[in-house]
């Protein structure tokens, strides 16, 4: 490694640029995301304070040996000697003391996940030197016992606690309510009280010697990646442990220096909302960390104007700056120091679900982004956070009439939540996970340290701080409910309950938070789904995604293949789901599992006879009986889906998924047995013999399927006739319909060759019975790998294909479907035998291996052969992409689903624009 630079000032961006090869995503991978947009601001002229980055290369290195690597220390040095230049001050002086501070920055950001030390550079002498300077004691003995709690607890590892207890007390003993109530006597008791404190924990004095603080704070940040609670982010937003952070050593400017001295966050557009207005917080006479960690109560942004109204007005210059600059919401802080402003950190914002699709839809209206570019900065989870339930107004006003409203606080993250309350994070998370219970996390405010609770929790409460308090802005990036601020709420940590108005909640009892108005109530309220068509900025969002995959030149392929994106078709069984799914954007029914309708319980008596049936005829009566309520059922799906293709399946499981179970039987028998009871016994004895008679070891894989048709085709007889009785009944009314019969389960085309065209027959007949013509098409589902195997074959008679991958994957792995993931499968993923859940996600390599072979070897028999998917994965993001790349036409999920896929297909035809399809 040697000769490799570790270390870039701001001004050396260039460099950095150069050194990977230009592109910003490997700067930023260089120099983590804060320390590439800090040079950037630099760059373009925005008032940066000086200083320079220690890349993640140097991070990694340090990990590999844990200890600088050749050459990090010097360079850190000259970097230093830059900035003291730049800053005319210079590090370690007593009379000019150049104060910096130490922070990380990854690649992504991770909130308050890594460590940070500020004021770097004080020590007894220099702070006497800075009291010379700035003729302020207090801001110079403020900014010094910061030092030695940032250091002692982030360098030194002593618990917070140690501080706080001494800062109580002083705070307590002089009856001051507020930190900013201690004199600069009280600040330097403090500073007394606190060096002591590191004495006693690690039995040596706080280093006076700045470069010897610098060094360990540097070091600290590094070792801060690896700290649990870096990890437990990492995990949870699949950053990987390889990127290593950034170290920023910044001049230090400060807000702690009066009443014409200031510090703030904001972001350019509310964060939460989406709205398009500066959102954000600021404190008079404070240090940056005091605005974040919601400890103090803030200002609203757009009152600084009143204070400070020249450091405002460029602020907003600044920030609309940044905004056409990076063309995406940013999230700045910033300090004022003596009026003069400082910009310290800028970056993409992080946003709730609702406020990603409008800031994205109004950013390309506004002609700052491309549709393309909006679609790509709304993510999959952002939609299905957008269908999940929420409360009614109804629902709420019942609650509140009841006197169950508890407190309202800030609406940090929207959704709604309910659940058991817990005061402290591992609680929350034990609870959530080994209980399975529904928790909400109630704190007064959040640290980094609580993340693994808030990621189990349903729902957080605090009582203390603001919108971009730690709690928020965690909250929001997860997507879980969250109300911060609920000032009347009195949290008593010691008897577990919290209290607001006389009205007690302990800890355990449940609660209901609505984090999109910032309500709280106690107790349970009903969830209810938002409604979609009310979501205008996503129906908006989605209607360009259609656009998009419906634009021809997406894919490059051969004569008859696809070439538009993909269109998302839905899984529906009942003219209810069927019209959901078309309000919800599908483009047609990809499954109607048509066995769903004989287990209603008035349809149930009727197919148990058709199945225990001694002769044809009796089969017979029963199988005429159900014809009526099928052609009915599928009468509602055709008018639904009026125009659209819509595909049916016929009969799938195994009979005896319709008969009561042998154990229930055997149990009812003998009981009525042993009670002498005669009435019915004989029939439940007939019934318990017929239920033997059809026992399978292997049901999955016996009689099922085409199997079931070609043993007892009496049934999909009369299936074929209600579909196209139904079908052409709605065309009598003038309806167009588009049906398609889907054979399952097929493994060898002589099945297909078998029972088809005796199914084709009916159809005709049905057809011209009525005296009505429309087209129609026969085709199969791939469910297992011989069918995939010879799929050439089977598209000489079959029309389309449909991917059955719950059953394909089921039968590649060798997994049951029913079993595999409550044993063995969840130790597979987690000990990375299985990169992921295969029943969840196409296993490409496997899997999807056989669907490209049969895409390919299908359509080089029928060209025009349609290609779709009805396994879960249809409705997965992942394995949309897959599809998209093999050839697929559509993919089919459940209705809830299709908004998702909606934009997964579309990010999928914009990830490959323009690649050819057919596969190796
Ligand atoms: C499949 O196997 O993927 C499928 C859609 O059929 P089912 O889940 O009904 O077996
Ligand atoms: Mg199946």
């Amino acid at each position: 490694m040697a000769g490799k630079k570790w270390v870039y000032l701001f001004h050396d961006i260039d460099k950095a640029e150069k050194y990977v090869g230009g592109d910003w995503d490997a700067v930023r991978g260089l120099l983590g995301g804060k320390g590439a947009n800090l040079a950037e601001m630099a760059r373009i002229g925005l008032p940066v304070p000086p200083g320079f980055t220690v890349t993640t290369e140097a991070c990694n290195a340090y990990q590999e040996n844990s200890k600088f690597p050749d050459g990090l220390w010097n360079e850190m040095l000259a970097a230093l000697a830059v900035v003291e230049k730049d800053a005319g001050k210079k590090f370690g002086s007593n009379t000019n003391p150049l104060l910096v501070s130490c922070r990380s920055g990854a690649k992504f950001s991770m909130p308050g996940m890594m460590d940070t030390v500020l004021n770097i550079g004080l020590n007894d002498e220099s702070a006497k030197g800075m009291v010379a300077l700035t003729k302020n004691e207090r801001f110079v003995f403020d900014s010094y016992r910061r030092l030695i709690q940032m250091f002692g607890s982030v360098v030194l590892g002593i618990p917070d606690e140690a501080f706080e207890v001494e800062l109580d007390g002083l705070k307590s003993s002089k009856g001051y309510k507020s930190d900013t109530d201690m004199t600069a006597e009280d600040l330097k008791s403090l500073v007394v009280k606190f060096k002591a404190v590191v004495r006693k924990e690690k039995g040596f004095d706080f280093p006076q010697e700045p470069l010897e603080q610098l060094k360990l704070a540097t070091e600290a940040v590094f070792k801060s990646w690896n700290g649990k609670r870096a990890v437990d982010y990492r995990r949870a937003t699949n950053i990987p442990d390889s990127l290593g952070t950034a170290v920023n050593i910044v001049t230090m400017v400060f807000g702690n220096m009066g009443e014409d001295s200031g510090t703030g966050v904001a972001f350019t557009r509310n964060p939460s909302t989406g709205e398009r207005k500066l959102y954000g917080d600021y404190l008079l006479n404070a240090q940056g960390e005091d605005v974040v960690a919601g400890i103090r109560n803030t200002e609203k942004i757009e009152t600084l104007g009143g204070p400070l109204p020249e450091a405002y007005k460029q602020f907003l210059d600044i920030v609309a700056k940044l905004e056409i600059h990076y063309k995406d919401m940013q999230d700045v802080e910033f300090t004022i120091e003596r009026g003069r402003l400082w910009m310290l950190q800028c970056r993409n914002g992080k946003r709730t679900a609702k406020a990603a699709v409008k800031i994205a839809v109004d950013m390309a209206n506004e002609g700052l982004i491309t549709r393309e570019t909006a679609m790509n900065r709304v993510t999959p989870t952002d939609v299905d956070t957008l269908l999940h339930p929420q409360f009614s107004v109804e629902t709420k006003a019942k609650a509140k009439k009841e006197g169950r409203f508890f407190a309202s606080g800030v609406n940090a993250s929207p959704g709604a939540a309910v659940g058991q309350i817990y005061f402290d994070a591992d609680l929350t998370e034990k609870m959530a996970k080994e209980a399975k219970q529904d928790t909400i996390m109630v704190r007064p405010f959040t640290k980094p340290d609580d993340v693994h609770g808030m990621l189990a929790a349903k729902g957080i409460l605090t009582s203390e701080g603001g919108a971009t308090s730690h709690a928020a802005v965690v909250a929001r990036q997860f997507g879980v409910p969250c109300v911060v601020g609920a000032s009347s709420v009195q949290i008593d940590m010691t008897k577990r309950q919290m209290t607001t108005n006389g009205v007690t909640v302990k800890e355990g009892e449940w609660i209901s938070v609505d984090g999109t108005t910032g309500e709280v109530f106690v107790g349970k309220i009903d969830l209810s789904t938002p409604s979609f068509e009310e979501q205008t900025d996503l129906l908006t969002l989605l209607k360009w995604a259609d656009e998009i995959s419906s634009a021809k030149g997406m894919r490059k392929a051969p004569r008859g293949w696809p070439t538009t994106g993909m269109q998302v078709w839905a899984n529906a069984d009942y003219p209810k789901d069927a019209r959901r799914a078309r309000q919800y954007g599908a483009m047609g029914i990809g499954l109607c599992r048509t066995e769903h309708m004989f287990f209603e319980t008035s349809r149930l008596p009727t197919v148990q006879k058709m199945i225990l049936a001694q002769s044809d005829a009796e089969r017979q009566e029963a199988i005429d009986i159900l014809l009526p309520y099928q052609r009915s059922d599928f009468d509602g799906i055709f008018e639904a889906m009026d125009g659209l293709p819509v595909i049916i399946r016929l009969i799938d499981p195994p009979l005896h998924e319709f008969l009561p179970s042998e154990e229930m039987l055997l149990e009812e028998v003998i009981t009525m047995r042993v009670k002498g009871q005669t009435k019915g016994l004989a029939e439940k004895e007939a019934l318990l013999e017929a239920v033997r008679g059809m026992h399978e070891s292997n049901p999955m894989m016996g009689l099922r399927g085409v199997r079931l048709s070609i043993d007892m085709p009496q049934i999909v007889e009369m299936q074929v006739r209600a579909i196209f009785e139904a079908a052409s009944d709605c065309t009598l009314r003038g309806i167009t319909v588009k049906p398609e019969v889907m054979i399952p389960l097929t493994g060898i085309v002589n099945e297909l060759n078998w029972i088809q065209p005796r199914l084709e027959r009916i159809a005709k007949k049905v057809m011209k019975e009525k005296g009505v013509d429309f087209s129609y098409k026969f085709g199969t589902m791939i469910e297992i790998p011989r069918a995939a195997v010879t799929a050439g074959e089977l598209a000489s008679k079959a029309e389309f294909f449909s991917f059955g991958t719950n059953d394909l994957t089921q039968m590649t792995f060798g997994y049951s479907r029913d079993d595999a993931e409550r044993s063995f499968l969840v130790k597979y993923v987690e000990q990375g035998i299985l990169p992921k859940n295969p029943f969840q996600t196409i296993d490409r390599a496997g899997v999807g291996k056989l669907m490209r072979m049969a895409v390919n070897d299908g359509r080089a028999v029928r060209p025009s052969l349609e290609v779709g998917i009805c396994g879960e994965h249809g409705g997965d993001p992942d394995s949309i992409e897959f599809c998209h790349t093999i050839g697929n036409n559509y993919v089919s999920c459940s209705p809830f689903r299709v908004p998702i896929a909606r934009l997964a297909a579309a990010q999928s035809a914009l990830k490959h624009k323009g690649e050819p399809v057919v596969g190796e």
